[in-house]
């Protein structure tokens, strides 16, 4: 289809270093899309995927890879299981920022604000320490189940889903070592992948994301230690939207640009706002094989960190691992437990502190991995341990073939034999997908039935 782009958008970004009309343009009429998916490091088998063919790796991302075509993602039960996240390739640059901006062997605090639907935050997950505590927030009620989820299939421990506005978080003062703000803008970057944004773009809704990007900013940033790093994104061309905010960040807010070394070969262009000369990273679709992004990192000044004491009021405290615990996950003295209503869960020892924090401040939607709930001194296992990294080994699985495993995932699951009584894990070529309990005249299916596939 051809692509007209708004004139007043061109005209706006013909001063903008890289930036050239007749290859740009040339771009947006490109046929056939890119795909690319990021690998989850926790869940690599050696088992080969039929479903994904790979072309080539994205060269600034060490799990992202281009693919030949774009599959059918939906009747492949490795995207079900977390086995990967399909991201558009230049927004897998986060990796390199927060390589070069960030001790990532350290135990961190870092605030993902902008979360939904959590491609970042599968990206920021797979680069922390087990010892790093990950907060994946989204303002938006609709879009934190879809956060809750890929949180959940991507299977790790050390993370909490909020679902609360920027500022809620000045009641966690000076609390975060790194925050990364991707934020809602205006979208011309995606223009390729959704060609529908084009006729809702306009000037007056760039300066409207200007604003809106400012406040977010403003209310965030009292959150981050002194010394700390706050990565800003967006996925808009615009200058007010990317080096005007930079300007302001420097101006209004006093942080300092950091500058991000990249490889010539990579193709990205590197930008300087006009007042203070702050760095800035632009992807564009002619020059590299990505969508429309824009990255900048700073750092907040070190000045001395107040000693704030977070409230300690419904203080959340750990619990024994009983017997009836023990069966279901791996033995690692580095995870603790404790009780959420009926529900078992489990959450870094040293990070446990941070749910009695983080709970006296915002709304949590979802903490650690749900091991299931405790009925009369017995679990039943939760969807969340099956997709997780601590399941036990000795939870008895049956390995299905493809057919199976869609039936599985489509709650039609009629034909199978299994001779195991009771609980047993199903897995694909290696990857778990979920619970069934074989009774003696059927099997219950406990996929969770609102993430059902439809699709036949
Ligand atoms: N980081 C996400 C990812 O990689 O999957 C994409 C985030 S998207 C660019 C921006 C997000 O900001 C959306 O989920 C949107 O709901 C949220 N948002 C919208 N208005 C907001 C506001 N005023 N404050 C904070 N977040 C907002």
């Amino acid at each position: 289809m051809l692509q007209t782009l708004p004139e007043a958008l061109l005209n706006s970004l013909k001063d903008i270093k890289g930036f050239e009309k007749e290859s740009f343009l040339a771009a947006h009429q490109q046929e056939k899309p890119i795909t690319s998916v990021r690998f989850n490091p926790f869940k690599k088998t050696d088992i080969p995927n039929d479903a994904l063919v790979l072309e080539e790796q994205v060269p600034w991302s060490s799990q992202g890879y281009y693919l030949q075509d774009r599959p059918s993602f939906t009747t492949d039960p490795l995207f079900h299981a977390g086995m990967y996240y399909v991201q558009e390739a230049s927004s897998m640059f986060l990796e390199e920022v927060l390589k070069q901006t960030c001790d990532l062997s350290a135990s961190l605090k870092v605030l993902d604000l902008c979360a939904a639907p959590g491609g970042k935050s599968t990206l920021i997950q797979s680069l922390l320490s087990p010892e790093s505590l990950l907060v994946c927030n989204e303002v938006i009620k609709s879009r934190v189940n879809i956060l809750s989820e890929n949180i959940t299939k991507w299977g790790a421990l050390n993370t909490i889903v909020t679902n609360n506005d920027p500022k809620d978080f000045l009641k966690l003062p000076e609390y975060f070592d790194v925050i990364v703000v991707d934020a809602p803008c205006s979208g011309s970057g995606l223009f390729r992948k959704d060609p529908n944004a084009i006729n809702e773009w306009s000037e007056n809704n760039v300066a409207l994301c200007n604003q809106r990007q400012q406040r977010i900013l403003n209310d965030i940033l009292n959150a981050l230690k002194p010394g700390g790093i706050l990565i800003y994104s967006t996925c808009s061309y615009s200058y007010h939207e990317n080096e005007m905010i930079c300007d302001w960040m420097i101006k209004e807010q006093d942080l300092n640009s950091i500058q991000i070394k990249t490889n010539a070969d990579w193709n990205i262009v590197e930008t300087s706002s006009a007042q203070h000369h702050a760095f800035g990273y632009r992807f564009y679709p002619n020059k590299l094989k990505g969508e429309g992004f824009f990255i900048a990192a700073f750092e907040k000044p070190n000045t001395a960190i107040q000693k704030t004491k977070y409230s300690q009021t419904n203080k959340i405290v750990p619990i024994k691992k009983t017997n009836s615990i023990q069966q279901w996950v791996k033995d690692d003295p580095s995870t603790e437990f404790f009780n959420w209503k009926d529900d078992v869960i489990a959450f870094p020892k040293n990070l446990f502190e941070e749910i009695t924090n983080i709970q006296s401040a915002l709304y949590i939607k979802k903490t650690g991995t749900t091991i299931g709930s405790l009925i009369r001194d017995e679990i039943i296992p939760a969807h969340e341990l099956a997709v997780s990294t601590i399941k036990s080994e000795s939870i008895h699985t049956i390995d299905i073939d493809l057919q199976t495993a869609l039936s599985f995932l489509r709650l039609d699951l009629k034909n199978l034999l299994a001779e195991n009584k009771g609980w047993n894990l199903l897995s694909y070529k290696n990857t778990s997908l979920g619970f069934i309990k074989v009774l003696p005249n059927r099997i219950n299916n406990y996929y969770p039935k609102e993430w059902r596939i439809i699709h036949k």
